[in-house]
């Protein structure tokens, strides 16, 4: 596990907080403006003339295990981190002058990269791992339209979270221009309660995401009552499922998520049934863990399930719709808890900088498979199932 974050000291004044670090010989060759590139000089590399970089125009130097250039030059520079090893060439990071604070928003070679758009939501869903806040966060939009263009452009897959996203409103659509105009190349995998593409206008406003974006939308029943009381809101449910018909109608791609907890295990045995007689045209099904953050750490008692006790009712549920044509897949349930004919569907799901694994996991034979553990994982929500697999048992 990578952390996002870490410390830096800066000298000069930065001409942008959000820059892309490059070594020298990319960073010579970039189609990015040279005003938005640091350049990585590690200790120890080939001596550089600094004069010649500051000529060539760009932002800053940024040398994270050493100290600022011998000698002094006049580009500002990053150097000193806390922690060298959170910052890579290709990561575009975001450097706090006042304070050194320095955040990767996008990490080259990361198994996931996610665009965080809002922190306001229209629900308040019992699991909720990044809980809503009622903040005027449009600062955020233009960060990441500053950010958009210093993304590799061969990045296969882009993700937006928050927050609900089309709570932005025609900001959403600004967004998904840029992702068009500067990751042409690049998916975009969008999540959505969905409530709000209910309107048609909505929907409507999203065209420029057709054939680029998958939409994931969680469901959390089969029936309106439970939905809407694990997202607290009532009539979210008919929203989220007519939201779904409107995007599916204007040829959207859609995956459907269920978050598996005590308060949505009653419906799990009926729901794959649901979506297959219902939306037959989703691209993708995920049944998921949950992520023990925010409010699903404050609503731990009405939550928790041991998952040893529903893998049998999970494995049916993911292969009635997998047997069915609709791609399946488990996320973020370890395979030591799962019985073995849900292991086809089991992904390594969780992103890396916050996977985490067991001192138990150690010498496991299937880890290079297993999902693992979130970081925020504890003993209270430690399953009793969990242990190494011999490799001559994980074999058999
Ligand atoms: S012991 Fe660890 S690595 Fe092995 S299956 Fe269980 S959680 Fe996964």
């Amino acid at each position: 596990m990578l952390p996002l974050h870490t410390r830096a000291k800066v000298s000069g004044t930065l001409p942008h907080p959000v820059l892309k670090v490059l070594g020298l010989a990319e960073a010579l060759g970039t189609a990015v403006p040279r005003d938005r590139v640091a350049v990585h000089l590690p200790t120890g590399g080939p001596e550089v003339d600094f004069a010649a970089l500051q000529e060539l125009g760009f932002a800053a130097l940024f040398r994270p295990d050493g100290g600022t250039a011998a000698g002094g030059t006049v580009l500002p520079e990053i150097h000193s981190l806390s922690h060298p090893e959170v910052v890579g060439t290709g990561d575009v990071v975001r450097v706090r002058q006042d304070n050194g604070q320095v955040g990767v928003l996008y990490r080259r070679g990361a198994n996931a990269n996610t665009l965080f758009l809002t922190e306001q939501c229209n629900s308040r869903c019992l699991m909720c791992s990044q809980p809503p806040r009622d903040e005027d966060d449009l600062w955020r939009v233009r960060e990441l339209l500053e950010l958009i263009p210093l993304v590799d452009p061969d990045l296969a897959q882009l993700g937006f979270t928050g927050g609900e996203p089309t709570l932005l409103g025609p900001l959403l659509p600004e967004l998904l221009r840029a992702c068009a105009a500067f990751l042409p190349q690049t998916g975009l995998h969008i999540l959505t309660n969905g409530r709000n593409f209910s309107d048609p206008t909505v929907a409507d406003m999203v065209g420029d995401a057709l054939g680029r974006a998958t939409w994931a939308i969680p469901l959390y029943a089969d029936v309106p009552a439970r939905h809407d009381y694990v997202v607290q809101a009532k009539g979210a449910f008919e929203q989220t499922v007519q939201g779904v018909y409107n995007l599916a109608e204007r040829g959207h791609v859609i995956e459907i998520r269920f978050v598996v907890h005590a308060q949505t295990l009653p419906r799990l045995r009926e729901f794959p049934e649901f979506v297959w007689r219902n939306m037959p045209f989703v691209s993708h099904v995920a049944f998921m863990g949950m992520e023990p953050m925010g409010y699903a750490k404050v609503n731990r008692n009405l939550l928790w399930v041991d998952p040893l006790d529903y893998g049998h009712c999970l494995s049916e549920a993911a292969w009635h719709l997998q047997d069915r044509g609709i791609p399946t897949s488990i996320y973020n349930v370890p395979l030591c808890v799962l019985p073995e004919e849900a292991w086809p569907l089991a992904r390594q799901s969780i992103s890396d900088w916050k996977n985490t694994y067991e001192p138990a996991c150690d010498g496991c034979a299937v880890k290079q498979s297993c999902c693992g553990f979130f970081a925020s994982h504890g003993p209270a929500w430690r399953s009793r199932g969990i242990k190494p697999f011999e490799r001559m048992e994980a074999a058999e």
